[in-house]
């Protein structure tokens, strides 16, 4: 007997492939039967088939994917704090990759940096290493899986502090071992931050001989590039030598053109994505949806200018996401703060890192047609890259991402079919990051599950009222439990940490 059957589905395997109507078994923790076949007719040989099932569910009318994997997420400590992970569920996501854009969860001290930046009331529990940190997660799962890079930026930070200079042997030495340290813990590569204390302060060399570390074990390096504006090509040049010297793959985290003077670069930065496709190098990137972004003010606003290595911007441009110390500046652009506080938006912004180092913002950057330009590209997969301030109007793709490419891109701007974006956010993005078992629906796999509305999948929030999560999602399941159930995250938290499964 089958612990849950769901029947008559329109189903999306996340291989790629068209959909088909299936009936579709769970037992335990995996699926464990696919009955399924092309054509009009619905299948329904469950129905004369011996197994019985303690619950079904109908599916006509529905869509069952696997659960989407978020690649690209900041929710190294929000899976700690959040257990729960409602603001991921409730838009369908059963995995988060985190550790990005260099920003790890060790060393401890070094990592406890950052989650103060993200998270100021937190008082973080201690752990040892990336292994004690995957045991924090198991000792108290959260709702979903979560898959886990070392930041270099984290290494760096606990080798030699913020220090603007080449490693020496003995910095090296310790960064490497903080590295293997988290591939031995079942890491599945190394994120770098290179717009970020400290990544900024690392040459290309420093990186290709950290990543040496990973050939041959399947590990990938994952990059939040130097610069992503002007200079974007050389950026990208850049990714791909580190990938190409030392023998990894590489995942271009969050593949865009920021800043006005840099739009319409994607055509090109694609264009060497596959160049380095064809000489051999397993190069990809991840996007969100959205022509807006959102980091910390302090990567923005460096020695009076607004850019960074974000591209020239205004200060109607910048909008406030999250500050603790003056939430009434929430939603506020700079142009506003500054008219409000009698001052240009430079100095606003001076003002408000003064109160808070650790404030976020939104960042209107991007142009819609490099968006839809990158999101069409064989080489993206999706990621919402989502900073989970919670309590602040944090940048509304931390809810809607995977639903907006599924209702807005796919179906109503038909950018592509519902068959290719669940691709992007299933098999295609476990296929990369080593996923063994999620990403696709067939006997044995993993019951990571997601059963939605095709016809009415949407995102809802805006960046005025960013928390309101999507519509159209039924049902989640993660491990084979129902974390969702009619649109509501039950508070089941059956979340595994993914360990890397091939090398
Ligand atoms: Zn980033």
């Amino acid at each position: 007997m089958y612990d849950l059957v769901i029947r008559e589905v329109t189903l999306y395997d996340g291989s790629g492939v068209p959909p088909v109507t299936a009936d579709v078994a769970i037992e335990g923790d995996r699926i464990a039967a696919v009955h399924a076949a092309a054509g009009a007719a619905p299948i329904s040989s469950l129905h004369s088939a011996p197994h019985s099932a303690r619950t079904t569910l109908d599916g006509r009318g529905l869509a069952l994917a696997p659960g989407f994997i978020d690649v690209h997420t900041h929710d190294d400590f929000a899976a700690l704090i959040y257990p729960d992970m409602a603001f991921k569920l409730a838009g369908g996501v059963t995995t988060c990759v985190v550790g990005n854009c260099g920003f790890g969860a060790a060393p401890h001290a070094a990592a406890a940096v950052m989650a103060k930046t993200l998270h100021p009331k937190l008082t973080l529990p201690e752990w040892q290493g990336y292994a004690g940190y995957m045991r924090r997660l198991e000792a108290n799962p959260p709702g979903v899986n979560i898959g886990v890079l070392v930041g270099h930026g984290t290494a760096r930070l606990a080798a030699m502090r913020n220090e603007n200079r080449a490693p020496s042997g003995i910095d090296m030495a310790a960064m490497k071992a903080t590295l293997a340290e988290g591939l031995e813990a079942g890491a599945l590569g190394l994120s770098s931050g290179l717009v970020y204390d400290p990544g900024r302060f690392a040459a290309t060399d420093e990186l290709v001989e950290l990543c040496g570390l990973m050939r041959g074990t399947g590990a990938l390096y994952a990059t939040h590039m130097r610069d992503e504006s002007t200079g974007l090509l050389d950026s990208v040049r850049e990714a791909i030598a580190i990938g190409e010297r030392a023998g990894v793959p590489v995942q271009i985290s969050h593949h865009k053109a920021s800043g006005r003077g840099a739009w319409g670069l994607v055509r090109e930065s694609l264009k060497l994505i596959e160049a380095a496709q064809r000489r051999g190098l397993g190069v990809h990137a991840d996007q969100y949806p959205y022509t807006a972004g959102s980091t910390i003010l302090s990567a923005v606003y460096r020695d009076g200018r607004l850019r960074g290595a974000i591209g020239d911007l205004t200060g109607e441009d910048v909008v406030i996401a999250s500050t603790e110390s003056h939430p009434q500046w929430e939603g506020r652009s700079l142009a506003q703060l500054g008219r409000d506080l009698g001052c240009s938006p430079e100095q606003a912004a001076e003002q408000v890192l003064a109160a808070d180092s650790g404030v976020t913002c939104v960042l209107h950057a991007m142009n819609e047609d490099d968006v839809r330009t990158v999101m069409r590209h064989p080489s993206t997969m999706i990621g919402s890259d989502g900073i989970p301030t919670l309590e602040g109007k944090p940048h509304p793709r931390l809810y809607g991402t995977f639903a907006r490419v599924l209702g807005h891109y796919a179906r109503e701007e038909k950018l592509f079919s519902m068959t290719e974006a669940v691709h992007r956010m299933t098999g295609f993005a476990a296929a990369k990051f080593g996923l063994r078992d999620r990403g696709v629906i067939r006997a044995g796999a993993c019951a990571d599950l997601v059963l939605f509305d095709p016809a009415a999948i949407i995102d809802r929030g805006t960046f005025e009222d960013p928390k309101r999560t999507p519509e159209g999602i039924r049902a989640v399941f993660v491990n084979g439990a129902m974390a969702v159930d009619g649109g509501k995250v039950t508070g089941v938290r059956t979340g595994k940490v993914l360990r890397r499964s091939r090398g």
